[in-house]
């Protein structure tokens, strides 16, 4: 990371951890000469050894047997092999989603409805806890088996499912869970989520590279390839393994299974960041009338994330005041073509909008200091200061 910069935006990407690095520089070496994992001779075995010896790093993270981890090319395809695999089993007739799951999630699901499935959506609490009782209810009056989708942690707020009831209440009623832990991964433990039929992971948010990731498949069956034209990944997903990348991802989750206590140490440097970031806002937003307020802060969160909002603040003109001092957070709303879209997240959790347009997210990881997090506040304190002065409109033009 350039010293210039203050990199808090972890659940994003996280940076290349340097044993990522490393075992993606071997990899390229071991294969320099050539070497397809799937052919038999001496340079095929090398580049198979490269991605066995991943699966074996990725399975001890996911608490899974090695033959059990699908290699895909992120979180993305692994919930949409997860949800088209499934159903395309034919095993279950229904798909239930929770409101806050990833797009990537929702989006398949909304294919998977326009293809004639039966989806409905699992509502969030105001903390965006997933609604059990509503789950409960809806897998008993209606008795056909369903696959629910529930992610473990969420990317915007932090927010911490409880997986392990949820995967009770799913599997007494004869369904099945797959759990989105793309951030939940190198965060925190994976007891819980271990217990769920299909789990995602994605390189990019332990220290791997970008563009590789899993699907954790328990008993290795019930999901039916999407890519087709190869029986790699025994027969689960076809196409050439991404060695390379694989390589990385194997080395970072490694590293990652070992440094979860040192993310999980996070959280008193994190809740001091809140604690002071709510103080100086209150000061400074008072006069306009405004407040700040934490997304999710009743719920238990992920040890490194913070939500945070600015009652009557654009995020847009605030990360960009963040980036001209060289801080690097992510907004809590979405922006494509230009369009900044509101949160589906915090939408489903009941935020006002004029409280969602100023959410910003705060991600720490493990080179996070203190220093980091003074520079952050001091840098938001002088960003909140511009904007809030009576001169200087509070909103982007155009917004
Ligand atoms: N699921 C969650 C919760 C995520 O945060 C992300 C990425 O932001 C994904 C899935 C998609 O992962 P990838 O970027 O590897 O496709």
């Amino acid at each position: 990371m350039p010293a210039d910069i203050t990199y808090l935006d972890y659940n994003a990407t996280a940076p290349l951890r340097p044993q990522a690095r490393t075992a993606m520089m071997s990899a390229m070496e071991a294969l320099a000469g050539g070497g397809n994992p799937s052919s038999v001779h001496r340079a095929g075995r090398t580049a198979r050894r490269i991605v066995e010896d991943a699966r074996a790093q990725v399975a001890a993270l996911a608490l899974c047997a090695p033959d059990e981890v699908v290699f895909t090319s992120g979180g993305t395809e692994a919930n949409s092999l997860a949800i088209l695999g499934t159903l395309a089993s034919g095993q279950f007739e229904r798909l239930i989603v929770s409101a806050a799951e990833h797009a990537s999630v929702l989006d398949t699901a909304t294919a998977a409805m326009a293809a004639g499935a039966d989806v409905s959506v699992l509502p969030v609490d105001a903390n965006g806890l997933a609604d059990i009782e509503a789950l409960a209810h809806d897998l008993s009056s209606d008795p056909r088996p369903a696959l629910v989708c529930l992610m473990s942690a969420n990317n915007e707020t932090g927010v911490i499912q409880p997986v392990s009831k949820v995967v009770g209440i799913v599997k007494d009623a004869g369904g099945r869970v797959h759990v989105d832990a793309v951030q939940h991964a190198g965060k925190l433990p994976f007891s819980d989520v271990s217990l769920a039929h299909t789990v995602s992971l994605s390189a990019h948010k332990v220290g791997g590279p970008q563009g590789t990731g899993a699907l954790i498949v328990r008993g290795k069956g019930g999901v039916e390839p999407q890519l087709r034209g190869g029986g790699q990944e025994l027969r689960r997903r076809a196409g050439t393994e991404n060695v390379i990348g694989i390589a990385g991802f194997g080395a970072a989750a490694q590293v990652a299974a070992e440094d979860i206590a040192a993310v999980q140490a996070l959280a008193p440097l994190r809740n001091a960041m809140e604690a002071r970031v709510l103080a100086s806002a209150a000061a400074i937003l008072a006069a306009g009338g405004h407040a700040a307020q934490v997304i999710g802060h009743a719920a238990p969160r992920l040890p490194n994330t913070c939500c945070i909002a600015f009652d009557g603040v654009s995020a847009e003109t605030l990360l960009m005041a963040l980036d001209l001092s060289g801080v690097c957070v992510s907004s809590g709303s979405a922006c494509s073509s230009g369009k900044v879209a509101r949160s589906h997240v915090l939408d489903a959790m009941g935020v006002a909008p004029d409280l969602a347009r100023g959410a910003i997210r705060i991600s720490l990881g493990w080179t996070t200091t203190a220093d980091d997090i003074d520079r952050f506040c001091t840098s938001l304190d002088q960003a909140l200061t511009v904007m809030s002065s009576p001169r200087t409109p509070m909103r982007a033009a155009g917004e």
